[in-house]
């Protein structure tokens, strides 16, 4: 049977595949240590489930208007008021299943067949598979380690064309936990505002999971005036430990929310009607459910980032936010090949080497779009993440 072009062109998301072979690993009796998963390992705060059960409990289980309940819509513009300073109403806003869903259909409210959507590399693996799905093409601009993991102005300019459409900025990032300062949002900012055919998707997943005292800033805040071509996506996955509740949101200029909406409408509908409450209790709720999962990654990261430059051949600057720790293998990959322990000096084999060999399993570089990296997430147990620094010191050795 011929499946259609487009969905010969996209692959499975890299990072759900190592999570799914870690496990199938582990109930094959392995004692495998997963390192590759993104989501928090904490429970979501009990006052959150308590709004969910409750809302089944009062039949609150039905269809709701496809963009989100009106009270949602109200919890979430009163978060973007509280916490970012930015103003929207309720057609400016549309709530979906999952962040992922977000982008989704902003491509496929804003990309033609050939439109160019700008995504720096490192990026989160979704990105370009979307924007395939949508017949778009993918401009992949690289910024490795010694650049902080983070685009020039300069190479921003390079990469526009008359043909781009859109550009995507993450941060705090995934996978490699740089943040922006104000400052360079501010040189993006400029850059942009020579070329008022490019949208700008500002990706704000990891907000609230900051790891140092910076202060949280998105593009918005940099440069106002970029508020008619700006889209902000967020969602309550990542900063409740909600990433099975599938709730992210939208915020933007009306037209474009509406087209999104129409997207939605003919794909998925509304958003769990359950989910929607319990998102509401999250963004409504007292915001001090986030400190303790908050010190525990900082410590974790402290943790993860000293033991790994602690391991020769590996090379990992301290994350700004997110829980994930990028490091830079290369010379590592390099030693394992001239011993003939790995057969090809690349980072799948890296990984694949310390997922045979050291039962831990982490996620090679190339799925981000940068060779020679692997990603570790610290959303897992302190004792978790010494054994598995333990033992990957050990594979290499
Ligand atoms: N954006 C980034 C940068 C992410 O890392 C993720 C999840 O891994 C998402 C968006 C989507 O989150 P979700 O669809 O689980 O809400």
């Amino acid at each position: 049977m011929e499946l259609s072009r487009r969905v010969q062109a996209i692959k499975p998301s890299p990072t759900l595949a190592v999570t799914a072979r870690a496990a199938a690993l582990k109930a094959s009796g392995r004692d495998i240590v997963g390192l590759g998963a993104g989501e928090p390992d904490f429970d979501t705060p009990q006052h959150i489930k308590d709004a969910a059960i409750a809302a089944i409990n009062t039949g609150f289980t039905k269809y709701t208007a496809v963009d989100g309940t009106p009270s949602l819509k109200q919890a979430i513009i009163a978060k973007f008021k509280r916490d970012n300073g930015l103003d929207y109403g309720p057609k400016q806003i549309l709530v979906s299943c999952g962040g992922k869903q977000s982008f989704f259909n902003l491509v496929q409210a804003v990309i033609n067949p050939g439109d160019e959507v700008i995504i720096p590399a490192p990026f989160w693996v979704s990105y370009p598979d979307i924007v395939i799905l949508a017949d778009g093409k993918p401009v992949i601009v690289e910024a490795g380690i010694e650049q902080g993991f983070k685009i020039t102005p300069a190479q921003l300019e390079a990469a526009i064309t008359p043909k781009t459409r859109l550009f995507v900025i993450n941060s705090p990032s995934n996978p490699t936990g740089a943040v922006y300062s104000k400052a360079e949002l501010a040189a993006l900012g400029e850059v942009l505002r020579k070329h008022p055919q490019v949208l700008i998707a500002s990706d704000d997943m990891y907000e609230h999971i900051r790891l140092n005292d910076a202060p949280f800033v998105n593009i918005l805040n940099a440069c106002p005036d970029l508020y008619e071509r700006t889209l902000v996506l967020n969602g309550v996955s990542k900063a409740y430990a909600m990433t099975g509740w599938r709730i992210g949101y939208a915020a933007g200029p009306e037209a474009i929310l509406r087209a999104m909406t129409n997207v939605q409408s003919q794909s998925t509908s509304n958003p769990t009607s359950i989910s929607q409450v319990a998102a509401e209790a999250a963004l409504n709720g007292d915001q001090g459910c986030i400190a303790p999962m908050l010190a525990a990654f900082k410590a974790r990261h402290r943790y993860v980032v000293d033991a790994l430059n602690a391991i020769p051949g590996f090379k990992c600057v301290d994350s700004g936010g997110a829980f994930y720790a990028f490091a830079d293998v290369r010379p590592a990959i390099q030693t394992l090949l001239s011993r003939d322990v790995i057969e090809q000096g690349s980072d799948i084999a890296f990984s694949e080497y310390l997922l045979e060999s050291a039962d831990v399993a982490v996620v090679p570089g190339s799925a981000f779009g940068t060779e020679g990296y692997i990603r570790l997430s610290f959303a897992t147990s302190q004792a978790n993440l010494e054994k598995a620094l333990k033992r990957i010191a050990q594979a290499v050795a």
